[in-house]
């Protein structure tokens, strides 16, 4: 029953309100298991029935079924190299508020990351008057390829840890079920469910902060192949006689771009700033190292992968206007004829929260519109 309720709701958050006959013939439900699949949904509250202004085909006034966002609430965590983010957000993965911390990644315990996170949700719910009952869960986004039950995190090979239980720990620790997934992999399906990519069918996701992630989403899906969910587009080779990369090759493009390597570049220390890619561009020898080799990687990108659309998230999605018009001059001669008139590059619609509502557009997924909970 949990997947037609999951089909149901789909529906409506994509397409929007629509009378039970619309509804009837997009989901290809029977009249029967549509009266009830809406009963159940209409007692639980996720969705409302109510008159649009015009007429129905009898004469009476029409009435559409509506999704309610706010008739529950998830929360997604993305767990970056040394920065958290938390956020919990409505049924359209719309944040109610927000948090971030710190920590040091020398020596960091996961454990007590995810009772900092904890408390940020706990909080966050509380400020936005969400009732416990009405949280349904949380999705955490965590650097590095997650397992394929979506529990643990792998390894991360910028923080150091290996196997950490995240969905365990978070569970214990909030009393909801959690799922964990690679942390770019999320972003790319936020995007594609919430974001700039809604219409798109192959969205390839390009994250850089402390190295350079990928996420890709084929059809409404997370692609989860064999390496569970990272497209490691930061580890194609560049150059042979590189330095040696975190991943222990040489040359890999996040030798190039990640931001310590950047801020060296932009001749600054510290944090590194926002908008740090346009202090790296004043230094015109390093910029054109830095546009080149994302554009050869960018090319390899394409060329496998078929997106229609590369949406830059993090320092890329902070990059000045000059690094997109150059990739869209550099790009199209290097990839196959047929990619050059389709492919497009954007900006995340989400911009700093891209991780956390990654997290949430997983979550989401996970334990509503599958019809999971329900
Ligand atoms: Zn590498």
């Amino acid at each position: 029953m949990g997947i037609h309720h999951g089909h149901v709701l789909r529906i409506l958050r994509d397409e929007g309100p629509q009378s039970r006959a619309e509804l009837a013939r997009r989901s290809k439900l029977s009249a029967t298991t549509l009266t009830h699949v809406t009963a159940h949904l209409l007692k639980d509250g996720s969705v409302m029935e109510s008159e649009t202004g015009g007429l129905g085909s009898v004469g009476r006034p029409a009435q559409a079924i509506r999704l309610v966002p706010d008739a529950h609430a998830i929360a997604g965590v993305h767990i970056g190299a040394g920065a958290v983010q938390v956020t919990v957000t409505d049924l359209k993965a719309s944040s109610k508020g927000t948090r971030f911390f710190d920590f040091d990644v020398r020596g960091a315990d996961p454990a007590i990351i995810v009772k900092r996170a904890s408390a940020a949700v706990t909080e966050l719910a509380q400020e936005a008057q969400i009732e416990t009952r009405r949280l349904l869960g949380v999705g955490i986004s965590v650097p590095g390829p997650v397992d394929m039950a979506r529990r643990k995190s792998l390894f991360s090979i910028n923080v150091g840890w290996r196997d950490v239980p995240f969905a365990e720990l978070m569970e214990q620790s909030l009393s909801m079920p959690a799922i964990v997934e690679h942390n770019v992999t999320a972003m790319a399906l936020a995007e594609s469910r919430y974001g700039i990519g809604r219409d798109v069918s192959a969205l390839l996701y390009v994250y850089l902060r402390t190295g350079l992630g990928a996420g890709l989403v084929v059809d409404g899906l997370s692609f989860r192949p064999g390496g569970h969910g990272a497209v490691e587009l930061g580890h194609i080779q560049i150059s042979q006689n590189g330095a040696v990369c975190a991943c222990g090759n040489t040359g890999c493009l996040e030798t190039f771009l990640r931001e310590d390597a950047l801020m060296q570049a932009a001749g600054l220390t510290g944090p590194a700033p926002a908008h740090l890619l346009a202090h790296v561009e004043k230094n015109a020898a390093a910029w054109d190292v830095v546009v080149r080799h994302l554009t050869t990687a960018l090319a390899s990108a394409v060329n496998l992968l078929t997106p229609d659309l590369i949406v830059f998230g993090g320092h890329l999605g902070e990059a000045p206007e000059s690094l997109f018009e150059r990739l869209r001059i550099d790009l199209p001669p290097r990839v196959m004829p047929h990619m050059r008139d389709i492919l497009e590059i954007q900006r995340s619609d989400f911009g700093p929260l891209a991780g956390a509502i990654g997290g949430a557009a997983v979550a989401l997924d996970h334990f509503f519109y599958s019809g999971a909970l329900h």
